[in-house]
């Protein structure tokens, strides 16, 4: 029996009227899915910072502040419904958003969701210190030094995520092994005892919370060879029959739904179920 899998993106649709470090139209991102053939599709736009300190360095530089990002914040929502009925009969989106974990977030996070009524979020950490670890190779070494070295930065990083997935229940946990993403030997850093310890832990939450992994293919955007998670994490996640959902994590016209027929086919190797669930919020 052939049972077709329906293209699927839960994590991504980050566009350049929302993101500064986005580009395009929301509206034609959303044509983008639409013409290769997605019938379901999550928009998960960044949430504004917690404060000006918590500005990415492209909005410092667009002359941005915590309260014009805020309101452009609003215009997301307010366009992404207006589209979600404009399309509805193509395609069912669902309105979410990427989270952040640095200081402060839990009511931030709180208060988006009861102003919003998001569809559902996307549970990220993209933080460690309050340092933005991901934006470049140095503020990734910078975030290691203030933890003292890489084993000690992915520890932290884990016990982040776990602290974050406990306090805000997303329905996706966005590319859980984020924290890889500079460094040449994360296969055997992320298997070494005390490392792989807190993944399991983490995996074991949110198998008990039944939250679902993104399986977020920008590393292949980027050249890379695997999506996050890694093919070692991956198995677990089988094992355990925890849901892994692809994710795009486009930023552009071009990438929204770049690799998923890709994602599908790895899933499919690693023998997971790809009938997608519904994402909904649990908070
Ligand atoms: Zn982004
Ligand atoms: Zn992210």
């Amino acid at each position: 029996m052939n049972m077709t899998t329906l293209l699927i993106s839960l994590h991504g649709g980050h566009s350049g009227q929302y993101c500064n470090h986005a580009v395009d139209l929301l509206e034609d991102i959303i044509l983008r899915y639409i013409e290769l053939g997605f019938t379901k599709v999550g928009i998960t736009e960044h949430v504004p910072p917690v404060n000006d300190f918590f500005l990415f360095p492209d909005e410092k530089e667009a002359g941005l502040t915590t309260a014009a990002i805020n309101k452009r914040f609003e215009n997301y929502f307010n366009e992404l419904n207006a589209l979600k009925n404009k399309y509805a009969s193509k395609i069912k989106i669902f309105a979410g958003m990427e989270t952040e974990t640095c200081t402060g977030y839990a009511d931030h996070i709180n208060k988006l969701i009861s102003k919003f009524q998001p569809n559902y979020i996307v549970g990220s950490v993209h933080h460690i210190d309050d340092i933005y670890f991901d934006y470049s190779k140095e503020e990734y070494d910078r975030a290691a030094s203030v933890c003292g070295s890489y084993d000690a930065m992915y520890e932290k990083y884990f016990d982040l995520q776990y602290e974050m997935i406990k306090t805000l229940k997303p329905f996706i946990i966005g590319h859980f092994d984020l924290i890889r993403i500079y460094d040449k030997d994360y296969k055997k850093r992320l298997l070494l005892p005390q490392i792989n310890r807190k993944i399991q832990r983490n995996l074991k939450l949110i198998k008990s919370l039944n939250l679902v992994m993104d399986f977020n293919l920008r590393p292949l955007a980027r050249g890379e060879k695997e999506p996050y998670i890694t093919s070692s994490i991956l198995k677990k996640a089988k094992e355990m029959e925890i849901c892994v959902v692809p994710g795009d994590d486009s930023h552009s016209v071009n990438e929204a739904g770049r690799h998923v027929d890709k994602a599908i086919e790895i899933l499919k190797a690693y023998g997971f179920k790809t009938q997608w669930p519904d994402p909904v919020l649990l908070t």
